[in-house]
Protein backbone atom coordinates (compact mmCIF):
# COMPACT_ATOMS: atom_id res chain seq x y z
CA UNK A 1 0.00 0.00 0.00
CA UNK A 2 1.47 2.49 -1.10
CA UNK A 3 1.18 6.39 0.24
CA UNK A 4 1.10 9.60 -1.09
CA UNK A 5 3.49 11.85 0.77
CA UNK A 6 2.62 15.08 0.63
CA UNK A 7 -1.55 14.71 1.80
CA UNK A 8 -0.31 11.14 3.48
CA UNK A 9 -2.83 9.28 2.33
CA UNK A 10 -3.04 5.70 0.55
CA UNK A 11 -2.44 6.16 -2.89
CA UNK A 12 -4.78 3.80 -3.76
CA UNK A 13 -8.36 5.51 -3.45
CA UNK A 14 -9.94 1.83 -2.08
CA UNK A 15 -7.58 1.17 0.61
CA UNK A 16 -7.95 4.79 1.43
CA UNK A 17 -11.31 4.56 1.81
CA UNK A 18 -11.22 1.23 3.77
CA UNK A 19 -8.50 2.69 5.91
CA UNK A 20 -11.59 5.57 6.70
CA UNK A 21 -14.17 3.48 7.46
CA UNK A 22 -11.83 1.77 9.55
CA UNK A 23 -11.56 5.03 12.09
CA UNK A 24 -15.04 5.93 11.18
CA UNK A 25 -16.41 5.29 14.61
CA UNK A 26 -12.97 6.47 16.42
CA UNK A 27 -12.72 10.03 14.10
CA UNK A 28 -16.20 10.60 15.26
CA UNK A 29 -15.92 9.95 19.10
CA UNK A 30 -12.72 12.28 18.76
CA UNK A 31 -15.00 14.94 17.29
CA UNK A 32 -17.60 14.94 19.18
CA UNK A 33 -15.31 15.58 22.51
CA UNK A 34 -13.37 18.34 20.10
CA UNK A 35 -16.59 19.87 19.00
CA UNK A 36 -17.84 20.08 22.93
CA UNK A 37 -14.81 21.60 23.92
CA UNK A 38 -14.84 24.31 21.26
CA UNK A 39 -18.35 25.07 21.72
CA UNK A 40 -17.73 25.40 25.89
CA UNK A 41 -14.56 27.39 24.91
CA UNK A 42 -16.03 29.88 22.93
CA UNK A 43 -18.94 30.02 25.32
CA UNK A 44 -16.98 31.04 28.24
CA UNK A 45 -15.11 33.73 25.84
CA UNK A 46 -18.19 34.69 25.32
CA UNK A 47 -19.34 35.39 28.79
CA UNK A 48 -16.11 36.57 29.26
CA UNK A 49 -16.28 39.39 26.68
CA UNK A 50 -19.48 40.75 28.76
CA UNK A 51 -18.32 40.56 32.36
CA UNK A 52 -14.80 41.89 31.62
CA UNK A 53 -15.75 44.17 28.74
CA UNK A 54 -19.14 45.43 29.42
CA UNK A 55 -22.38 46.12 27.07
CA UNK A 56 -21.75 47.71 23.56
CA UNK A 57 -22.19 47.27 20.44
CA UNK A 58 -18.95 45.39 19.79
CA UNK A 59 -18.99 43.20 22.96
CA UNK A 60 -22.61 42.08 21.52
CA UNK A 61 -20.76 41.44 18.06
CA UNK A 62 -17.80 39.43 19.38
CA UNK A 63 -20.41 37.80 21.70
CA UNK A 64 -22.55 37.21 18.27
CA UNK A 65 -19.21 35.91 16.49
CA UNK A 66 -18.22 33.41 19.73
CA UNK A 67 -21.82 31.83 19.89
CA UNK A 68 -22.16 31.46 16.39
CA UNK A 69 -18.89 29.18 16.12
CA UNK A 70 -20.34 27.51 18.81
CA UNK A 71 -23.32 26.74 17.31
CA UNK A 72 -21.63 25.96 14.38
CA UNK A 73 -19.91 23.24 16.62
CA UNK A 74 -23.37 22.24 17.99
CA UNK A 75 -24.80 21.73 14.84
CA UNK A 76 -21.78 19.68 14.00
CA UNK A 77 -22.69 16.86 16.66
CA UNK A 78 -26.60 16.94 15.12
CA UNK A 79 -25.16 16.23 12.22
CA UNK A 80 -22.66 13.69 13.03
CA UNK A 81 -25.57 11.70 15.14
CA UNK A 82 -27.88 12.02 12.14
CA UNK A 83 -25.49 10.50 9.03
CA UNK A 84 -22.93 8.36 11.40
CA UNK A 85 -22.07 6.27 8.41
CA UNK A 86 -20.92 8.76 6.01
CA UNK A 87 -17.17 9.51 5.75
CA UNK A 88 -17.87 12.71 3.19
CA UNK A 89 -19.99 14.14 5.78
CA UNK A 90 -17.91 13.47 8.94
CA UNK A 91 -15.13 15.13 7.02
CA UNK A 92 -17.57 18.01 5.76
CA UNK A 93 -18.27 18.27 9.55
CA UNK A 94 -14.97 18.37 10.28
CA UNK A 95 -14.00 21.33 7.84
CA UNK A 96 -17.04 23.31 8.46
CA UNK A 97 -16.62 23.63 12.18
CA UNK A 98 -12.93 24.32 11.26
CA UNK A 99 -13.31 27.21 8.67
CA UNK A 100 -16.15 28.92 11.72
CA UNK A 101 -13.68 28.45 14.27
CA UNK A 102 -11.05 30.26 11.86
CA UNK A 103 -13.94 33.00 10.39
CA UNK A 104 -15.33 33.30 14.21
CA UNK A 105 -11.66 34.48 15.43
CA UNK A 106 -10.74 36.20 12.39
CA UNK A 107 -13.93 38.62 13.23
CA UNK A 108 -13.16 38.73 17.30
CA UNK A 109 -9.50 39.83 16.62
CA UNK A 110 -11.04 42.41 14.03
CA UNK A 111 -13.32 43.71 16.63
CA UNK A 112 -10.66 44.28 19.46
CA UNK A 113 -7.64 45.74 17.33
CA UNK A 114 -5.61 46.54 19.75
CA UNK A 115 -4.84 43.52 21.01
CA UNK A 116 -3.05 41.90 17.94
CA UNK A 117 -0.17 40.75 19.97
CA UNK A 118 -2.38 38.87 22.05
CA UNK A 119 -4.26 37.64 19.42
CA UNK A 120 -1.17 35.90 17.69
CA UNK A 121 -0.71 33.43 20.23
CA UNK A 122 -4.54 32.69 19.83
CA UNK A 123 -3.81 32.55 16.48
CA UNK A 124 -1.19 29.65 17.13
CA UNK A 125 -3.82 27.78 19.15
CA UNK A 126 -6.38 27.80 16.41
CA UNK A 127 -3.71 26.53 13.38
CA UNK A 128 -2.41 24.04 15.80
CA UNK A 129 -6.32 22.69 16.82
CA UNK A 130 -7.04 23.22 12.86
CA UNK A 131 -3.94 20.53 12.21
CA UNK A 132 -3.79 18.14 15.50
CA UNK A 133 -6.92 18.19 17.49
CA UNK A 134 -9.79 18.46 14.89
CA UNK A 135 -9.10 14.88 13.01
CA UNK A 136 -9.90 16.06 8.62
CA UNK A 137 -7.30 15.26 6.15
CA UNK A 138 -4.46 16.65 5.89
CA UNK A 139 -5.26 18.68 2.95
CA UNK A 140 -8.48 20.66 4.16
CA UNK A 141 -7.02 21.17 7.38
CA UNK A 142 -3.59 22.96 5.65
CA UNK A 143 -5.70 24.47 3.37
CA UNK A 144 -7.85 25.89 5.92
CA UNK A 145 -5.12 26.81 8.13
CA UNK A 146 -2.82 28.59 5.84
CA UNK A 147 -5.17 30.91 4.16
CA UNK A 148 -6.56 32.02 7.79
CA UNK A 149 -3.18 32.47 8.84
CA UNK A 150 -2.56 34.99 5.80
CA UNK A 151 -6.21 36.50 6.56
CA UNK A 152 -4.97 37.14 9.98
CA UNK A 153 -1.48 38.79 8.73
CA UNK A 154 -3.50 41.06 6.51
CA UNK A 155 -5.84 41.71 9.54
CA UNK A 156 -3.03 42.82 11.61
CA UNK A 157 -1.15 44.96 8.94
CA UNK A 158 -4.50 47.00 8.27
CA UNK A 159 -5.86 47.21 11.86
CA UNK A 160 -2.95 46.47 14.62
CA UNK A 161 -1.32 49.29 15.52
CA UNK A 162 2.20 47.49 15.41
CA UNK A 163 5.42 48.22 14.29
CA UNK A 164 6.98 46.56 11.24
CA UNK A 165 9.29 44.04 13.26
CA UNK A 166 6.38 42.87 15.19
CA UNK A 167 4.53 42.86 12.27
CA UNK A 168 7.07 40.16 10.52
CA UNK A 169 8.10 38.61 13.75
CA UNK A 170 4.49 37.49 14.20
CA UNK A 171 4.49 36.65 10.60
CA UNK A 172 7.45 34.14 10.61
CA UNK A 173 6.35 33.16 13.68
CA UNK A 174 2.61 32.18 12.63
CA UNK A 175 4.28 30.87 9.12
CA UNK A 176 6.45 28.40 11.53
CA UNK A 177 3.39 27.00 13.91
CA UNK A 178 1.84 26.38 10.23
CA UNK A 179 4.68 24.56 9.06
CA UNK A 180 5.38 22.61 12.61
CA UNK A 181 1.38 22.10 12.78
CA UNK A 182 1.92 19.76 9.15
CA UNK A 183 4.73 18.29 9.99
CA UNK A 184 3.20 16.99 13.37
CA UNK A 185 -0.31 16.25 11.34
CA UNK A 186 1.59 14.40 8.67
CA UNK A 187 3.75 12.25 11.21
CA UNK A 188 0.49 11.06 12.91
CA UNK A 189 -1.68 10.35 9.29
CA UNK A 190 1.69 8.47 8.66
CA UNK A 191 1.54 6.60 11.84
CA UNK A 192 -2.11 5.64 11.81
CA UNK A 193 -1.73 3.95 8.53
CA UNK A 194 1.66 2.20 9.23
CA UNK A 195 -0.37 0.62 12.36
CA UNK A 196 -3.50 -0.03 9.66
CA UNK A 197 -0.94 -2.00 7.60
CA UNK A 198 0.31 -4.19 10.23
CA UNK A 199 -2.75 -4.75 11.53
CA UNK A 200 -3.96 -5.50 8.09
CA UNK A 201 -0.86 -8.45 7.25
CA UNK A 202 -1.93 -10.19 10.17
CA UNK A 203 -5.53 -9.95 9.89
CA UNK A 204 -4.85 -11.44 6.74
CA UNK A 205 -2.26 -13.98 8.08
CA UNK A 206 -4.97 -15.13 10.18
CA UNK A 207 -7.92 -15.40 7.82
CA UNK A 208 -5.71 -17.05 4.76
CA UNK A 209 -4.44 -20.32 4.05
CA UNK A 210 -0.53 -19.73 3.47
CA UNK A 211 -0.15 -21.88 0.53
CA UNK A 212 -3.36 -21.00 -1.82
CA UNK A 213 -4.24 -17.30 -0.22
CA UNK A 214 -7.60 -18.57 0.13
CA UNK A 215 -9.80 -17.76 3.37
CA UNK A 216 -9.13 -20.87 5.80
CA UNK A 217 -11.48 -22.84 7.79
CA UNK A 218 -11.21 -20.98 10.88
CA UNK A 219 -12.58 -18.12 9.32
CA UNK A 220 -15.21 -19.91 7.99
CA UNK A 221 -16.50 -21.09 11.07
CA UNK A 222 -15.91 -17.50 13.12
CA UNK A 223 -16.84 -15.29 10.80
CA UNK A 224 -18.40 -16.27 6.83
CA UNK A 225 -20.91 -19.01 7.03
CA UNK A 226 -22.27 -17.04 10.07
CA UNK A 227 -22.77 -13.85 8.31
CA UNK A 228 -23.51 -14.87 4.96
CA UNK A 229 -26.54 -17.04 6.26
CA UNK A 230 -27.82 -14.24 8.48
CA UNK A 231 -27.79 -12.30 5.11
CA UNK A 232 -29.23 -14.35 3.25
CA UNK A 233 -32.13 -15.16 5.90
CA UNK A 234 -32.74 -11.32 7.08
CA UNK A 235 -33.18 -10.60 3.24
CA UNK A 236 -34.37 -13.62 1.82
CA UNK A 237 -32.47 -14.70 -0.24
CA UNK A 238 -31.13 -17.97 -2.17
CA UNK A 239 -27.30 -18.93 -0.54
CA UNK A 240 -25.55 -21.76 -2.71
CA UNK A 241 -22.45 -23.92 -1.43
CA UNK A 242 -19.81 -25.81 -3.19
CA UNK A 243 -17.61 -28.61 -2.14
CA UNK A 244 -14.59 -29.55 -4.29
CA UNK A 245 -12.60 -32.11 -3.87
CA UNK A 246 -9.49 -32.85 -6.40
CA UNK A 247 -9.22 -36.39 -7.51
CA UNK A 248 -6.79 -39.28 -6.68
CA UNK A 249 -4.35 -36.04 -5.28
CA UNK A 250 -2.42 -38.92 -3.29
CA UNK A 251 -1.12 -40.15 -6.38
CA UNK A 252 -0.21 -36.57 -7.94
CA UNK A 253 2.10 -36.32 -4.36
CA UNK A 254 3.07 -39.84 -5.09
CA UNK A 255 3.88 -39.51 -9.14
CA UNK A 256 5.25 -35.50 -9.01
CA UNK A 257 6.01 -35.35 -4.70
CA UNK A 258 4.84 -32.96 -2.66
CA UNK A 259 5.90 -29.68 -4.25
CA UNK A 260 3.82 -31.25 -7.65
CA UNK A 261 1.11 -31.85 -5.34
CA UNK A 262 0.97 -28.01 -3.89
CA UNK A 263 1.50 -26.26 -7.32
CA UNK A 264 -1.65 -28.19 -8.22
CA UNK A 265 -3.49 -26.62 -4.81
CA UNK A 266 -2.29 -23.68 -5.36
CA UNK A 267 -3.31 -23.70 -9.22
CA UNK A 268 -6.64 -24.97 -8.05
CA UNK A 269 -7.43 -22.47 -5.38
CA UNK A 270 -6.21 -19.04 -8.28
CA UNK A 271 -8.80 -21.21 -10.45
CA UNK A 272 -11.49 -20.43 -8.34
CA UNK A 273 -10.73 -17.29 -6.79
CA UNK A 274 -10.55 -16.11 -10.50
CA UNK A 275 -13.82 -17.78 -11.63
CA UNK A 276 -15.78 -16.30 -8.26
CA UNK A 277 -17.08 -13.06 -8.35
CA UNK A 278 -14.59 -10.47 -6.67
CA UNK A 279 -15.84 -8.98 -2.93
CA UNK A 280 -19.15 -11.18 -3.17
CA UNK A 281 -18.16 -15.06 -3.43
CA UNK A 282 -15.60 -16.65 -0.85
CA UNK A 283 -13.66 -19.37 -1.44
CA UNK A 284 -12.11 -21.10 1.17
CA UNK A 285 -9.55 -24.46 1.79
CA UNK A 286 -11.83 -26.29 3.79
CA UNK A 287 -9.01 -29.27 4.61
CA UNK A 288 -6.09 -30.74 2.79
CA UNK A 289 -7.03 -30.87 -1.22
CA UNK A 290 -10.89 -29.72 -0.53
CA UNK A 291 -12.29 -26.15 -1.14
CA UNK A 292 -15.58 -24.75 -0.28
CA UNK A 293 -17.13 -22.18 -2.20
CA UNK A 294 -19.95 -20.11 -0.64
CA UNK A 295 -22.00 -17.85 -3.44
CA UNK A 296 -24.33 -15.55 -1.92
CA UNK A 297 -27.46 -14.65 -4.13
CA UNK A 298 -26.69 -17.60 -6.08
CA UNK A 299 -30.04 -20.14 -7.01
CA UNK A 300 -28.72 -23.93 -7.66
CA UNK A 301 -28.61 -23.87 -11.58
CA UNK A 302 -26.62 -20.73 -10.72
CA UNK A 303 -24.50 -22.70 -8.54
CA UNK A 304 -24.60 -25.62 -11.01
CA UNK A 305 -23.57 -24.16 -13.95
CA UNK A 306 -20.17 -22.38 -11.84
CA UNK A 307 -19.34 -25.88 -10.99
CA UNK A 308 -19.31 -27.30 -14.41
CA UNK A 309 -17.43 -24.57 -15.67
CA UNK A 310 -14.61 -24.95 -13.07
CA UNK A 311 -14.44 -28.55 -13.83
CA UNK A 312 -14.12 -28.28 -17.10
CA UNK A 313 -11.42 -25.31 -16.51
CA UNK A 314 -9.72 -27.47 -14.18
CA UNK A 315 -9.81 -30.97 -16.99
CA UNK A 316 -9.06 -29.01 -19.43
CA UNK A 317 -5.79 -27.30 -18.83
CA UNK A 318 -3.43 -29.67 -17.23
CA UNK A 319 -1.33 -27.76 -14.43
CA UNK A 320 2.47 -27.03 -15.13
CA UNK A 321 5.54 -28.02 -12.79
CA UNK A 322 8.80 -28.25 -13.71
CA UNK A 323 8.22 -28.73 -17.08
CA UNK A 324 5.96 -31.61 -17.06
CA UNK A 325 2.19 -31.27 -17.18
CA UNK A 326 0.00 -32.44 -14.74
CA UNK A 327 -3.76 -33.70 -15.83
CA UNK A 328 -5.80 -32.87 -12.72
CA UNK A 329 -9.80 -33.26 -11.84
CA UNK A 330 -12.27 -32.79 -9.25
CA UNK A 331 -15.69 -34.06 -8.30
CA UNK A 332 -17.88 -30.97 -6.98
CA UNK A 333 -21.11 -31.35 -4.45
CA UNK A 334 -23.58 -28.22 -5.18
CA UNK A 335 -26.14 -27.61 -1.93
CA UNK A 336 -28.59 -24.65 -2.92
CA UNK A 337 -31.21 -22.69 -0.36
CA UNK A 338 -33.42 -20.44 -1.35
CA UNK A 339 -34.29 -18.68 2.05
CA UNK A 340 -37.76 -17.47 0.76
CA UNK A 341 -38.72 -21.17 1.15
CA UNK A 342 -37.03 -23.36 2.77
CA UNK A 343 -37.62 -24.28 6.53
CA UNK A 344 -36.30 -22.53 9.04
CA UNK A 345 -33.49 -24.66 9.82
CA UNK A 346 -32.46 -26.31 6.16
CA UNK A 347 -29.25 -24.46 6.21
CA UNK A 348 -28.00 -26.08 9.81
CA UNK A 349 -26.72 -28.92 7.49
CA UNK A 350 -25.80 -26.96 4.44
CA UNK A 351 -22.13 -27.93 4.21
CA UNK A 352 -22.70 -31.23 5.20
CA UNK A 353 -25.13 -31.68 2.20
CA UNK A 354 -22.20 -30.28 0.02
CA UNK A 355 -20.45 -33.08 1.28
CA UNK A 356 -22.53 -35.73 0.51
CA UNK A 357 -22.81 -34.91 -2.52
CA UNK A 358 -19.54 -34.65 -3.24
CA UNK A 359 -18.71 -37.95 -1.80
CA UNK A 360 -21.66 -38.77 -4.41
CA UNK A 361 -19.98 -37.45 -7.34
CA UNK A 362 -16.92 -39.66 -6.13
CA UNK A 363 -19.01 -42.90 -6.10
CA UNK A 364 -20.37 -41.96 -9.32
CA UNK A 365 -17.11 -42.12 -11.22
CA UNK A 366 -15.36 -38.71 -10.27
CA UNK A 367 -14.86 -35.62 -12.20
CA UNK A 368 -18.61 -34.56 -12.27
CA UNK A 369 -21.15 -32.26 -10.16
CA UNK A 370 -24.02 -33.23 -7.91
CA UNK A 371 -26.51 -30.86 -6.82
CA UNK A 372 -29.57 -30.89 -4.64
CA UNK A 373 -31.87 -28.26 -3.76
CA UNK A 374 -32.30 -28.06 0.30
CA UNK A 375 -35.85 -27.47 1.40
P1 LIG B 1 -10.17 -38.97 -4.00
O1 LIG B 1 -10.32 -38.91 -5.47
O2 LIG B 1 -11.04 -40.00 -3.38
O3 LIG B 1 -10.39 -37.63 -3.35
O4 LIG B 1 -8.68 -39.42 -3.70
P2 LIG B 1 -7.50 -38.56 -3.13
O5 LIG B 1 -6.25 -39.27 -3.37
O6 LIG B 1 -7.57 -37.19 -3.68
O7 LIG B 1 -7.91 -38.44 -1.61
P3 LIG B 1 -7.16 -38.58 -0.25
O8 LIG B 1 -8.01 -37.84 0.73
O9 LIG B 1 -6.87 -40.03 0.02
O10 LIG B 1 -5.79 -37.82 -0.43
C1 LIG B 1 -5.60 -36.49 -0.16
C2 LIG B 1 -4.13 -36.25 -0.13
O11 LIG B 1 -3.88 -34.84 -0.06
C3 LIG B 1 -3.43 -36.85 1.02
C4 LIG B 1 -2.51 -35.75 1.55
O12 LIG B 1 -1.18 -36.20 1.67
C5 LIG B 1 -2.60 -34.70 0.49
N1 LIG B 1 -2.43 -33.35 1.01
C6 LIG B 1 -3.15 -32.74 1.97
N2 LIG B 1 -2.71 -31.48 2.14
C7 LIG B 1 -1.68 -31.27 1.27
C8 LIG B 1 -0.81 -30.18 0.98
O13 LIG B 1 -0.89 -29.10 1.57
N3 LIG B 1 0.10 -30.35 -0.01
C9 LIG B 1 0.22 -31.52 -0.68
N4 LIG B 1 1.15 -31.62 -1.64
N5 LIG B 1 -0.58 -32.57 -0.42
C10 LIG B 1 -1.51 -32.46 0.55
MG1 LIG C 1 -9.23 -35.96 -3.21
MG1 LIG D 1 -9.93 -35.21 0.27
Amino acid sequence: MDMASLRCEFRDAAAERAFQRHHLAMTQAQLRVTFIFCSLFYLCFAASDMAWLGYSVRTTMLMGARLAVAGVALGGLIVLRRRPGSIPVTRGVASVVEIAGAAGFLLIAALRPAEFSLHAISMAIVVIVIYIYIPNRLLYAAAIAAPATLGFIVLAARLGDLRRVELGTMAALLTLTNLFGYVAARRYQLLLRDEYKAQMVLKNLSVRDPLTGCYNRRHLHEQLLETEIARAQRYRLCLTVIMSDLDHFKAVNDTYGHNGGDAVLQRFGALLQSMTRDGVDSVVRYGGEEFLLILPETDLAGGALLAERLRHALADTPVEHEGRQIAITASFGVASIDFATSAHDAHLNMIAAADELLYAAKNGGRNRVCTRQLV
